[in-house]
């Protein structure tokens, strides 16, 4: 008889879990994108212990109905993609499929959701549903992630202190804001306000949230575009510096994404502006077809791979470069001759 066999569910959910669960700040992340594609207008972040305990995430978003309540935790279940064609024609943040299930197999999720007709309450332990019964009817999503990792021992062990995930977590949170201006997020830590946006669709009112009013004021809008790309965003005066690219924000039809040629591209434009070692803040929105930005590279849908990238650095690089240069000549008045 043969050695191998099939896993079971739970097994290769866990295994897949490693990949896409790596800390709370990523349960944050699949669970705000979730709320995101559901349409919210306002999304709640409670964490207790920097999430280890407990991360909760309340959306307004459309809901679920009883049979997808208990379908979204299968693996490879998705309402956002059908075919392979639908891949590379992503507009919404998930796609695989696979983030409740590999969150639910290592934690105790209690689900809450409501289309507006039906109410669901569910009970997920280690992957494995234990409570399902009908449940209030507000509309959108109440989800509540506790005991993160509780089995899965080695990884628990290996989270770094809890300043360190919990300050994960407010960078993704202040991302997200800055991405989606026209909705208000809200971010709790043990009872602490850390994040309130209004959600007015206003970038520059964000920035103050985030950076504070001072430095919002010193950030000039951009815009661009190209055959293929269009850009606009914010980018702070010269005067301004940090020591890090940390404060660039990437992002790519409304996904954060990390990429270094736009980065470094980024920091080009204020060559001379900007001593070689000091770095701008700057908001970057990339619009362009979904057809030129392949998201499935890695689970975590960070990285991506851009078609047409050198039509696109140019375009960021002479539009930025282009509206640092008229911001910084603006104040010198020419003296009648
Ligand atoms: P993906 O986002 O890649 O589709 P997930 O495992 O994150 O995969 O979610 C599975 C499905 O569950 C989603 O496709 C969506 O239909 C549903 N879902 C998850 N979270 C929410 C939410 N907050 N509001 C409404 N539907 C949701
Ligand atoms: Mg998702």
């Amino acid at each position: 008889m043969g050695k191998i066999r099939l896993m079971d569910e739970p097994l290769s959910n866990k295994i897949a879990a490693g990949e896409v669960v790596e800390r709370p700040t990523s349960v944050v992340k699949e669970l705000v994108e979730n709320a995101i594609d559901a349409g919210s207008t306002a999304i709640e972040v409670l964490l207790q212990e920097a999430g280890l305990t407990s991360i909760q995430i309340i959306d307004n978003g459309a809901g679920m109905d009883e049979e997808d309540a208990l379908l979204s935790f299968s693996r490879h279940a998705t309402s956002k993609i059908e075919n392979e064609h639908d891949l590379f024609r992503i507009r919404t943040l998930g796609f695989r499929g696979e983030a409740l299930a590999s969150i639910a197999s290592v934690s105790k999720v209690v689900l809450q959701t409501s289309d507006g007709t039906t109410g669901t309450h569910l009970e997920i332990e280690g992957g494995r549903p234990t409570e399902q019964r009908a449940g209030a009817l507000r509309q959108g999503t109440d989800i509540r992630i506790g005991q993160l990792f509780f089995n899965t021992p080695a990884r628990l062990k290996y989270m770094k202190t809890l300043q360190t995930e919990l300050g994960h977590t407010i960078d993704l949170m202040n991302r997200f804001a800055l991405s989606y201006p026209r909705i208000s997020f809200r971010l709790v830590h043990d009872g602490k306000q850390l994040l309130q946006t209004a959600g007015s669709g206003d970038i520059r009112r964000v920035l103050a949230d985030i950076y504070g009013v001072a430095i919002a004021k010193k950030m000039i809008a951009f815009e661009g575009e190209s055959p293929d790309y269009q850009i606009e965003g914010f980018a702070s005066l010269p005067e301004i510096t940090r020591a890090n690219k940390n404060y660039i924000s990437l992002f790519v039809n409304g996904r954060w994404v990390k990429h270094y040629a736009i980065a470094n591209t980024v920091h080009k434009a204020y060559h001379t502006f900007l001593p070689l070692e000091r770095q701008p803040i700057v908001v970057l929105n990339i619009k362009g077809d979904p057809y030129l930005t392949d998201v499935n590279v890695h689970p975590s849908k960070q990285q991506i791979r851009l078609s047409k990238e050198k039509e696109l650095l140019e375009l960021v690089h002479d539009t930025i470069r282009r509206a640092i240069q008229t911001a910084v000549r603006a104040p010198v008045i020419e003296k009648p001759k």
